[in-house]
């Protein structure tokens, strides 16, 4: 049996996505057993991210203000936006260096078997913030999977009527996989070849 505040730790742990109960006691194990100043320096990572970091009222990216970088800096070409899914979509196309416009985060997919609707994900802000006449062009950058295409599809028949170009990124990154397990290259490639919707 684990004493009160161990099955606690194990329980919080647990909660996380992708920890089922077993990694929970792994990860309880470590963490009890690694020196107080690295458990404490994790504790106070979570702290400060949690106070400090927010969302982009923008684009739903992280930002440490109400605005975040990308949407703040003068240089980025703003009659694009490229839509995808999570803020680590975003550090994985920056790390191509080839994309120079804006993004908008939605958060999440589409995924109707687990009642995640349009309402659920940030597509009302989109659309809203596509009424802005500067913007010629929307990349749907969604995961190459059910969810993601299903987003995509989604977002193109929304916008159909728009007189925006509509591109979706092109495949030859993995099917079924997420945008971040793509090397820079292959990110790179899909982007540049993204197709007309
Ligand atoms: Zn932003």
């Amino acid at each position: 049996m684990y004493t009160p505040s161990v099955r606690d730790l194990i329980e919080e742990l647990g909660r996380l996505p992708g920890i089922g109960p077993r990694s929970a006691q792994r990860i309880a194990f470590y963490l009890l057993r690694s020196e107080r100043t690295d458990v404490y320096r994790l504790a106070d990572a979570i702290r400060r991210a949690k106070d400090q970091a927010t969302f982009c009222e923008v684009c739903f990216n992280f930002s440490e203000g109400p605005i975040c970088e990308i949407c703040e800096d003068p240089t980025r070409d703003r009659s694009v936006i490229c839509v995808v899914e999570e803020p680590k979509d975003v550090v994985a196309l920056e790390r191509t260096k080839e994309y120079k416009g804006l993004y908008h985060v939605l958060q999440g997919a589409l995924n109707p078997i687990e009642g995640i609707g349009p309402d659920r994900i940030k597509v009302k802000e989109l659309l809203k913030r596509l009424t802005d006449a500067t913007i010629i062009e929307v990349i749907l950058c969604t995961n190459p999977n059910i969810e993601g295409e299903a987003t995509a599809m989604y977002l193109a028949r929304q916008l159909q009527d728009s007189g925006i170009t509509v591109t979706r990124i092109a495949s030859g990154l993995p099917v079924g996989g997420d945008l971040d397990y793509a090397d820079e290259l292959t990110i790179g490639r899909a982007l540049s070849g993204r197709r007309l919707l």
